[in-house]
């Protein structure tokens, strides 16, 4: 009798490269002419996940702020030299629906040139600043292919207080724009009762109980056959950061279970398998054609 093998599902780990104070609560908090002036804890904390990837063979996709290269180039050019992919997060921080399309494009093309220059290879995939794609936002996807950006990481198909497009689609797929087409990587949701619900990384990994990720991605996995998208900080295996003076909310957000999101990540590292969000880029592309594509509604034209 023959017996089929499946494949375990390879999914995409990506990291957002910014200090503690570059996240978007902050913003009003401490300016950007403060931040030269904080403690710097990024090369560090990234150094630590470097580290624990090299442990787990594991590739990953790290989405550099350009203003974290700009000041530590060699951060960069290490990630690159072991093995992963370097991406872009832009340069500034700053929401994409605060600033104006040129401002936009600026600080996309700037941290491009920066990324590149230190990895040493062309950097194609892009993540905003607290995923501010929304439909407000939609025409940064056209800079981002006229500035030789191929694939974008920043509409969450969820329903949130600062971003969110709650209707679109929830796996890897070719978004045809006027400017071209490019491959949308929404982070990763489950179903229940038919609300989109995250389960893959940042703040809902670490205030929620871990079962929560496990069976998400599990469910994800297994039953849709689909890769999941995974995402986290370097700030947010820090439990040493200073704390900074927010709401209670936002306290909350950020600074709940710290210091047991490490060993989180390596029972995460232990239970599934990952990859760079290139691969699966590279993946979906294969799953469409161009004659698919072209059929494809353009679901973002409002
Ligand atoms: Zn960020």
């Amino acid at each position: 009798m023959r017996t089929e093998t499946v494949e375990p599902m390879i999914n995409a780990m990506s990291i957002d490269v910014e200090d503690y104070y570059h996240v978007s609560v902050f913003d009003g908090i401490v300016p950007r002419v403060r931040w030269d002036q904080m403690e710097s804890r990024v090369v560090a904390n990234t150094t630590r996940l470097l580290d624990l990837f090299d442990e787990f063979n594991v590739r990953s996709t790290w989405f550099v702020l350009g203003w974290v290269c700009e000041r530590h180039p060699e951060l960069v050019a290490a990630i690159a030299r072991r093995g992963h992919e370097v991406a872009s997060h832009g340069y500034a921080h700053r929401l994409i629906y605060d600033q104006t399309p040129k401002a936009f494009r600026d600080d996309v093309r700037r941290a491009k040139q920066l990324l590149e220059d230190a990895a040493g290879h062309r950097v194609c995939g892009y993540r905003a600043p607290s995923y501010s794609i929304t439909p407000r936002s939609l025409w940064a996807l056209d800079i981002l292919l006229e500035e030789g950006y191929t694939y974008d990481s920043s509409i969450f198909p969820i329903r949130h207080d600062r971003y969110g497009i709650p209707v679109s689609e929830r796996q890897a797929y070719p978004l045809a724009r006027t400017s071209g087409t490019l491959v949308e990587v929404p982070g990763s949701t489950t179903t229940i009762a038919g609300v989109n619900l995250p389960i893959g990384g940042g703040g809902y990994f670490r205030i929620l109980p871990y079962w929560w990720t496990r069976w998400g991605i599990a469910r994800l996995n297994n039953e849709e056959r689909r890769p999941a998208v995974f995402y986290l900080h370097p700030w947010e295996i820090d439990p040493e950061q200073p704390r900074l003076k927010v709401g209670l909310l936002s306290s909350f957000r950020h600074y709940r279970n710290l210091e047991s999101t490490e060993a989180r990540l390596r029972q995460l590292l232990r239970d599934f398998r990952f990859d760079t969000v290139n691969a699966l880029v590279e993946q979906c592309r294969r799953n469409y054609s161009p004659d698919r594509v072209a059929a494809l509604p353009l679901p973002y034209c409002w």
